[in-house]
């Protein structure tokens, strides 16, 4: 048949329908999202779904103005930030020098590129996982940075970022924050100072409403003139009044997110010296999961046990330089206990 296009789309990881899974695969929060989201379903009139929901999200665009000290004329609410990072894809890389991003990094990008002709460069990142952002190219259409990255768990100092908007002030740098509060470092405050910034959050890692599927951008007027536009091209009301209901009232409850988040930053740090006692080496992590290998014990090895005993984690054996690695999202105390408790035993039987 003529005009059908072909693509390789990007694989998420496994959503398995099972009860009683340890499930450590998609990086999703530990904890339930926050009472006042479970209020706020309760008050919400489903006889409001007679009409669209409200352009442009207001409820949700103030209390995220709020919370991040921004006007909130530069605030684009998206179905999940991967339609924020589509977009930004679609309306910022329209040159044709190849935008840069790392060879390892979030899958989605090198598809985005595919998907929309857009020439890209994976930019090898340093042997410790690192990237050193003086190995960029002079010319280039743009960058990509999850910050932290993912799948490393590795953050860059915003002053490092500030530097890369100085030297390609004729380009847009996409900042991805997906994971940015379990320990990086924000460069929301830098937008008002650099009209090249586009910033992407989520409300599926932090706020733990991966189901519920609300992202946002943030960038000065120019770059969100243009964001919008393109939104408005094809999809306006991507956020539906349900899901911005609730989004507002989680934007809304800064303290029991900083809870929960806390919690799972000390989870991890634990989880990391107890992997360590067993011989792993991990990358330091700036989010909710860790990038982990065994020196003795193989990759496959260790997923297909843990998955045995109904612990999904992730394993990327395409991706040479990390095939021999596991990346493991941190889930509760308990749940991280079962993992070392698995982990021990094949490493006892194995070595
Ligand atoms: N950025 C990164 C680095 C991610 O890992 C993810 C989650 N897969 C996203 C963006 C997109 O998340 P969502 O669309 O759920 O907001």
């Amino acid at each position: 048949m003529k005009g059908l296009r072909t693509i390789q789309p990007y694989v998420p990881g496994e959503q398995p329908k099972l009860k009683d899974i340890i499930k450590l695969n998609t990086n999703e929060n530990a904890y339930p999202p926050s009472p006042r989201v479970i209020e706020a379903w309760q008050t919400f009139d489903p006889k409001q779904l007679r009409c669209y929901s409200a352009l442009a999200n207001p409820d949700l665009v103030n209390a995220l103005a709020d919370k991040h000290q921004v006007p909130s004329q530069w605030i684009t609410t998206t179905n999940g930030s991967d339609d924020s990072l589509a977009l930004a894809f679609q309306s910022f890389f329209q040159s044709d020098d190849s935008i840069v991003f790392p060879d390892l990094t979030y899958g989605f990008y090198s598809v985005w590129c595919e998907l929309f002709h857009i020439p890209y460069q994976e930019v090898p990142l340093a042997a410790d996982f690192t990237f050193d952002l003086s190995q960029l190219p002079e010319k280039i259409g743009g960058i990509v940075l999850a910050n932290p990255n993912a799948p490393t768990g590795i953050g860059k100092p915003a002053a490092e970022i500030e530097k890369l908007l100085q030297a390609y002030p004729d380009c847009v740098v996409i900042v991805d924050e997906a994971y940015q509060v379990f320990g990086g470092e924000s460069v929301i405050p830098l937008v008002e100072k650099y009209d090249n910034l586009y910033v992407t959050r989520t409300f599926s890692k932090d706020a733990a409403l991966a189901g519920l599927r609300v992202g946002y951008g943030i960038g000065g007027e120019r770059l969100t003139g243009v964001i919008q536009a393109v939104k408005n091209s094809y999809n306006p009301y991507a956020v539906d009044s349900i899901a911005e209901h609730l989004a507002t009232a989680a934007a809304k409850d800064v303290s029991y997110y900083e809870e929960i988040n806390q919690k799972i930053c000390a989870t991890r740090e634990d989880f990391i010296a107890a992997l360590s006692q067993l011989g792993f080496i991990t990358l330091p992590s700036q989010t909710n999961f860790v990038l982990t290998t065994h020196p003795l014990v193989s990759a496959q090895l260790l997923f297909e046990t843990l998955k045995a005993a109904a612990i999904f984690v992730r394993y990327f054996p395409e991706k040479e330089r990390i095939a021999n690695y596991l990346r493991i999202t941190i889930g509760t105390d308990e749940e991280m206990d079962q993992v070392v408790t698995v982990l021990k035993k094949v490493i006892e039987e194995t070595t």
